[in-house]
């Protein structure tokens, strides 16, 4: 990684929303000099597993700051006609208990959007140059040499780089690679998704309220909603007392479930989750799993991840695709940071790279640090035991105590990245003061940024 003209080779594993839009990032945001991104993926095609997903205020923003318009349309992604992200109803009575609002968000393009993972996956590829993605590529394990990064695949080839992104989600070989003993564990609940044609439902069911549903019960909760381009899903779940290993021997991610497992376990619910469930043509079965923060998202100097990879959060609050759609972002925002402080040379060094990941770092780590402390413990206390019911006012009461995730949901990534900087040249600056020889420089520095006020 010396000054040179030589191309500045950044490999990405995973093609998932992280991988990609991580991609899309650097080549339009971080103004890297000479860069070339690669991006590997086990996946013998892209297509993406047949569940929605959520973007908050957060990650539509980021889209548009990433320039992947195509995702903002009323075609591609669904968003209710009242503008409330989340209405909660009774599971029995199908009262609306509780909502949450927006609370800054003056582009409507920018609420709360439900797509098709599909959809979703499709838009950010437009922005991806097909011959950067290498498919069928199934990494076994990632090492860094001085200089460089490899990745190693199954197929007995490698993959060499300046710097490697781990976008290869929750149960990350790049992670394991650099943290060997990290344990994910199971929440202790499956969840059972199904996204279908709309009109199987908006043909048999009456007056379907237009927004999305989100009932919530005495142990688990049901959703339903439109999603764009004519879609509908549904998601229920239920606990499974087995342990981690069992479940992971047991049921497979995206494992064929069965809709009449579904129905059963609905079957008492407000006749309008009855209806939905009939209507439901299949499932399948995600088991829930998160894990802990991680010390560090550097590995090397070389090294860090994004997406699931550097936050094991399980899908908690549907926050999953816009986080790692702001990490993304961070990345990109970074690197120009540091990129634009290298006064026009040709080629970045891995001192700057270094600072340009705890730059990432400091400004997201911080924030996702916080929702796994939310998650774990929300795991940590269950509803009720397993099989009875709560009662009425304790389930209104909890629904009513549910944590405010408004800091989640409409985070600004660019705010916190501008206060990490900050931060990074007030601890340069007092780590300048205390070196006596460097008096002279340190008035130099503060001439400069007077000047830039
Ligand atoms: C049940 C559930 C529901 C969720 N619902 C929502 C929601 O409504 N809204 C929301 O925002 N988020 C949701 N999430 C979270 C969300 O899916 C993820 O956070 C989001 O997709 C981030 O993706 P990622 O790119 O980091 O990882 P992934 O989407 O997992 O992508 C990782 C990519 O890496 C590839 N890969 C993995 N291993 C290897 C390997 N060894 N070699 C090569 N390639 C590899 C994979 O094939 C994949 O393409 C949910 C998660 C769960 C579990």
């Amino acid at each position: 990684m010396s000054e040179s003209s030589d191309k500045f080779r950044v490999i990405i594993a995973g093609a998932g929303i992280a991988g990609l839009a991580t991609a899309i990032s650097l080549k339009r945001i971080s103004s890297i000099p000479n860069l070339d991104v690669q991006i590997y993926e086990q996946a013998h095609q892209l297509s993406e597993i047949g569940a929605s997903i959520a973007l908050s205020p957060n990650g539509m923003r980021t889209l548009e700051k990433l320039g992947v318009d195509n995702a903002l349309s009323d075609e591609v992604g669904f968003r209710g006609p009242s503008g409330i992200p989340q209405i909660f109803r009774h599971w029995k009575t199908n009262q609306v208990i509780s909502v949450d609002t927006h609370t800054d968000v003056p582009d409507p393009r920018h609420h709360t959007t439900r797509f098709h993972r599909g959809h979703l996956h499709a838009a950010l590829q437009e922005h991806v140059p097909k011959e950067t993605v290498h498919l069928g590529k199934k990494i076994i394990h990632a090492d860094v040499s001085h200089d460089g990064v490899s990745l190693h695949f199954e197929d007995g080839t490698r993959a060499f780089g300046h710097i490697l992104i781990g976008a290869d989600g929750i149960r990350s070989k790049v992670r394991q690679s650099f943290i060997p003993d990290y344990r994910l564990r199971f929440s202790g609940k499956v969840f059972m998704r199904s996204t279908f044609d709309a009109s199987l439902v908006e043909a048999k069911i009456p007056n379907l309220p237009a927004d999305s549903l989100h009932w919530w019960g005495p142990e688990d909760n049901f959703f339903a909603s439109r999603l764009g381009k004519g879609q509908y899903t549904i998601v229920g779940a239920y606990s499974d007392p087995r342990s981690s290993e069992e479940l992971e021997r047991n049921v497979g991610w995206d494992q064929k479930g069965d809709v009449k497992f579904l129905r059963e376990r609905y079957k008492n619910w407000n006749p309008l989750i009855q209806a939905l469930t009939e209507a439901t043509p299949y499932t399948n079965l995600y088991p829930n799993f998160a894990g802990d923060a991680l010390e560090t998202w550097i590995f090397d100097s070389r090294v860090t991840l994004v997406g699931d990879a550097a936050h094991a959060h399980g899908g908690a609050f549907a926050a999953g695709g816009s986080l790692a759609l702001d990490d993304a972002f961070a990345l990109g925002l970074a690197f120009k940071h540091v990129v634009q402080s290298c006064h026009g040379k040709t080629q970045i060094s891995l001192d700057n790279v270094q600072k340009a990941l705890e730059l990432y770092t400091n400004t997201r780590k911080p924030h996702t640090d916080r929702l796994l402390r939310i998650v774990h413990n929300q795991i940590g206390t269950k509803s009720s035991p397993s099989g009875t019911l709560e009662e009425d006012a304790k389930l209104v009461s909890r629904m009513k105590n549910r944590p405010d995730t408004v800091w989640l949901s409409e985070h600004d990534v660019e705010v916190a990245m501008t206060a990490s900087i900050a931060q990074s040249q007030v601890h340069e600056v007092k780590a300048l003061a205390r070196e006596p020889e460097n008096q002279g420089r340190l008035e130099l520095t503060v001439q400069s940024e007077r000047g830039k006020l």
